[in-house]
């Protein structure tokens, strides 16, 4: 405080980015706007902050795209008027209760985001669950990590991240898989960096179907075929078998499963493994050798394994990794999967999605169905024991009629979910949509019944959790433009326009408290936590139950109890077919999809920011240059990425860090000014993991040629 200057006052809040969830330090200054920095001293990045995080202020120092009144359009084809709130509560809750009258409590969804605090997502999933008798939440976490969801709940008993960020400075061997952290994380992989420099001797591994930025630091890139990551595992698995380097008290005592994952990775040999995979065999042996010989062994993964219709299966092979090993519940052992958004492992704590309950609980579980409903006071039996619609299926139903409403609550799903032409179909179908969101850039106005504008980072305050099982709590730091409300606001207030009881909140913490007390007695238990003690040590990793005094728990299944039925991990023999829509010879190139360096998600947030916009200015298309040449492509050329689905019409970015037959296209541009031809998921398809429901948003098959202007 004693560097400020006059009128300047300072405050710490987290980054509402990605799930690295880096601390801010804030300076406040006269005029009210803010000024960011990282912040010194913060267990997650002392002081670092990424290019995104660096322009993070611009999100609320800018408020000329904001949404500042309600807006109704009475009609499908009347425009939106501004209207009071009372007004728009008055004519939403009006329309949901006429909806569930006439088709019951599964006609209305609300789709969700990520970014939502964990007080929103405790609302919204409370309403909806509790109150309205529908599990239709889903959320844009779905199309995120709902993979590593299922296979740690499958593998270690509970959606439960074992490991810390600070492990990473402790492991010897690291493999990642299906990352690109050096981008899409950048500062956690700049602990990464750190830790290679202070010890040469640590072994980083990296599988990508593309040369990336994080394979600069690799002493080995296994640059794979797309969709073959399981046979990759499997061979390691087997090597390490064959190398005697299992641990067999660790198997024996605390492990089932390994004679059926013993017999499932011998079922190839490591030459039909490397053929398939399109590496070495010299490579995989050396990558099971450097795992073999780990002290401390991690391994670290995100969308290149969770976004696959197999997801599941190849998150549970990477785990088995660690499971054979025993690598786990030490420091610098176990696996560690990243989220894409702030606060995805918040919105699993309060259970916001369609399929789970608060605190883990499982929405199958009938015991679990009535622990919520006494705790909520609402009736026995209110909770509905099917799962609800996921992302994908909510659009599919609105389309199809079966679904009649949906609440979009900051998110673009015009642009981020796949298929979206299907999306859209579904939006033009519905009978009423509801928009909450904080710019008027998003896509999904145009469809929207009701628009509520919704309250910005540090225009409100609330808990974010990242994805080492750390909670921060977001300071409200200036108001909100126009009548725009804080989303738990909004939501309370619909709730009690619908004659809802449990929804008399005064303050956010109340929302915060009640869903502490909840956790009691799970195994995220942070009935110890609230907003006094969070400001107060500033970041706390769950669990913390009542009569915690540290800063929480860093590590799990130290003693090697697992919160399986057996206490056991389960080590699961899962098959190496990758389910992906097949190539042909019309559409003979794979489209893979992702982030770039400087954009976050569907850019309504960094889009505006004119020094991340330099990095990589607009959409493309990384190609082969063998494949380019078949083509008569070259650098630049307007190229037509086509199938069934659609088309797009981008720049073509040649390229030796893609593998022949494969292409690359970013995740982030949707519509600029009415024209949809860079919107890569004009071509994705909504094909998902059965038992995860994420979507295959890797594996497409595409054609390309150049475009010539008829
Ligand atoms: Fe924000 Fe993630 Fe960058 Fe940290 S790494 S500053 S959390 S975007």
């Amino acid at each position: 405080e004693k560097h400020l200057k006059a009128g300047f006052t300072q405050h710490q809040s987290t980054c509402c980015y990605c799930g690295v969830g880096c601390g801010v330090s804030i300076q406040k200054d006269p005029l009210g706007r803010l000024h960011v920095e990282g912040e010194k001293g913060h267990p997650v990045n002392d002081g670092k902050l990424c290019s995104k995080g660096m322009n993070l202020h611009y999100t609320v120092n800018d408020s000329s795209d904001r949404l500042l009144y309600p807006e109704i359009r009475y009609g499908k084809n009347q425009a939106r008027k501004r209207v009071s709130w009372d007004q728009a509560m008055e004519r939403t809750a009006a329309v949901f209760k006429a909806l569930i009258k006439q088709y019951g409590p599964d006609s209305v969804a609300f789709y969700a985001s990520g970014q939502c605090l964990t007080e929103e997502y405790y609302v919204i999933n409370k309403l909806i669950k509790g109150y309205i008798g529908s599990n239709n939440i889903d959320t844009n976490s779905r199309l995120c990590m709902s993979s590593a969801v299922v296979g740690y709940k499958l593998s270690l008993g509970e959606d439960s991240v074992p490991v810390s960020f600070e492990d990473l400075d402790f492991a010897d061997v690291l493999f990642v898989a299906g990352a690109n952290p050096a981008w899409c994380h950048p500062i956690l992989w700049r602990r990464v960096e750190a830790a290679k420099e202070r010890n040469p001797q640590l072994k980083i591994i990296v599988s990508d179907p593309r040369k990336t930025q994080t394979c600069e630091l690799a002493d080995i890139h296994l640059q794979v075929n797309p969709g073959t990551d399981i046979v990759l595992h499997h061979a390691i698995g087997r090597l390490i078998i064959e190398m005697g380097a299992v641990d067999q008290h660790f198997i024996q005592q605390h492990a089932e499963g390994f004679e059926a994952y013993r017999e499932s990775v011998f079922l190839r040999t490591i030459e039909e493994a490397a053929l398939i995979c399109g590496v070495s065999t010299a490579a995989i042996e050396q990558t099971a050798s450097f795992i073999a010989g780990a002290k401390a062994y991690m391994s670290m993964w995100t969308m290149g394994l969770n976004q696959s219709a197999v997801g599941v299966n190849k998150n549970l092979s990477l785990i088995n990794l660690n499971l054979i090993t025993g690598q786990i519940g030490r420091p610098g052992a176990g696996p560690l999967s990243l989220t894409g958004q702030p606060n995805a492992m918040g919105g699993r704590e309060v259970g916001g999605l369609s399929n789970l309950l608060p605190a883990h609980r499982d929405l199958l579980n009938s015991a679990h169905r009535e622990e919520v409903e006494a705790f909520w006071g609402v009736p026995s039996g209110r909770i509905a024991s099917k799962p609800g619609l996921s992302a994908t299926e909510m659009f599919s139903a609105l389309e199809a009629g079966t679904l009649k409403a949906v609440w979009i609550i900051c998110t673009n799903p015009l642009t981020s979910m796949p298929d979206v032409h299907l999306v859209e179909a579904g939006l033009k179908k519905a009978k009423f949509v509801v928009v909450q969101e904080i710019s008027n850039c998003a896509e999904t106005l145009a469809y929207a019944d009701v628009v509520f504008p919704a309250a910005a980072w540090a225009e409100k305050e609330g808990t974010m959790t990242n994805a080492e099982r750390r909670i921060s709590y977001l300071p409200k730091l200036v108001d909100a433009p126009g009548e725009a409300l804080p989303d738990a606001t909004i939501i309370c207030r619909f709730a009690q326009e619908m004659g809802y009881a449990g929804f008399n909140f005064n303050q956010t913490r109340e929302i915060y408290d009640e869903h502490a007390q909840l956790t009691a007695g799970t195994h995220i238990d942070i009935s110890g936590l609230n907003y006094t003690i969070l400001k107060e040590k500033r970041t706390v990793q769950w669990p913390y139950p009542s009569g915690s005094k540290g800063v929480g728990t860093p590590r799990l299944f130290t003693d090697h109890h697992f919160y399986t039925a057996s206490g056991k991990a389960q080590i699961h023999a899962v098959s190496d077919e990758n389910t992906s829509e097949k190539c042909s010879d019309e559409y003979p190139f794979i489209l893979n999809t992702g982030r770039i360096r400087d954009q976050w998600h569907t850019m309504s947030k960094t889009g505006k920011v004119n020094k991340l916009k330099q990095h990589l200015s607009e959409s493309f298309l990384e190609i082969h240059p063998s494949d380019a040449a078949r083509l008569g492509i070259q650098e630049a050329t307007l190229v037509e990425v086509k199938n069934k689905r659609g088309f797009v019409r981008v720049k073509a970015k040649l390229s030796q860090n893609i593998k022949p037959g494969g292409v690359f296209m970013p995740m982030h541009w949707g519509k600029i000014a009415g024209r949809d031809d860079n919107r890569v998921n004009n071509l994705t398809s909504s094909l998902v993991d059965p038992k995860s429901k994420e979507p295959d948003f890797k594996f497409s098959a595409v054609s390309v040629q150049a475009f010539i202007k008829q």
